[in-house]
């Protein structure tokens, strides 16, 4: 009942044109797309893996609808001046299959993505390599952090978040030289501690759990808890194009009238 209920105002939100209108006046917000493994096979991480075709009919939908395909490097060092709907298209826990599958068909719309990776995972079947991630970063890519262990943050005792927040930036630095200067919570999850440890490790972008676009000041003000776009592997392309625009926006909708 809850799916089918779900898919009702997922048609609604579409077919009454409240996304298409959303679309049109959501010019100036910041748009983070995160992915995770890009794969034809399904089979080993299914519950994180999107096929290259989808992931293209993503990137050509943004193109389509005016998004301006920007690195997170820009997001932290640019003024963003009157760029339109500036897009990050991410990719969380450091998949080889970024580097194999995904970066070829980005550079077909001029994205450079930015990668999150797990330290530890590094060098692990199925994950980036050091020499990956160089290739990467010499092709455009902004490398962030996404915690030592992939372990929970908001779980870490103080410890245990000195390790996962301090030593992915020391690890990332001493392995390519680049200053991480962005991460994305292992599960987007974060609280008011592990935010203040972050700060104090040399973070200025960080990406929580919650979905929705930002706002240019948003950058400045809750720059370590911006929200994403998070498309799932069951969504199908209707169901991307309304968590773009509408979903979150109309989910908030609903909890005020409630
Ligand atoms: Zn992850």
């Amino acid at each position: 009942m809850r799916r089918f209920l779900k898919r009702l105002f997922v048609l609604k939100l579409y077919y009454s044109g409240f996304n298409w209108l959303c679309g049109r006046l959501m010019t100036r917000r910041i748009y983070l797309v995160g992915y995770h493994n890009i794969d034809t096979d399904m089979s080993k991480y299914a519950k994180v893996t999107i096929s290259p075709d989808v992931f293209e009919q993503h990137l050509e939908y943004l193109k389509y609808n005016g998004h301006t395909f920007v690195s997170l490097e820009r997001l932290l060092s640019d003024d963003l001046g009157a760029i339109r709907k500036p897009t990050v298209i991410y990719f969380d826990d450091g998949f080889k299959s970024v580097l194999t599958n995904a970066l070829s068909i980005l550079k077909k719309f001029g994205a450079a993505p930015t990668v999150f990776v797990t330290t530890d995972y590094i060098g692990r079947e199925s994950y980036l390599s050091w020499d990956d991630v160089h290739t990467l970063a010499a092709q455009g890519a902004t490398i962030g952090a996404h915690g030592e262990t992939h372990t929970h943050m908001t779980q870490c005792t103080p410890e245990q978040l000195q390790t996962e927040l301090v030593e992915p930036r020391a690890r990332i630095k001493s392995e390519c030289g680049i200053d991480a200067r962005a991460l994305a919570y292992p599960n987007g999850r974060v609280n008011d501690t592990v935010e203040g440890v972050a700060q104090k490790a040399g973070y200025v972008l960080g990406i929580s759990s919650v979905e929705g676009t930002n706002s240019i000041s948003d950058l400045k003000n809750r720059g370590l808890r911006l929200k994403k776009i998070a498309p799932k592997p069951y969504d199908d392309l209707m169901m991307f194009k309304v968590k773009v625009y509408s979903w979150n926006l109309a989910l908030s909708l609903t909890r005020l009238w409630s």
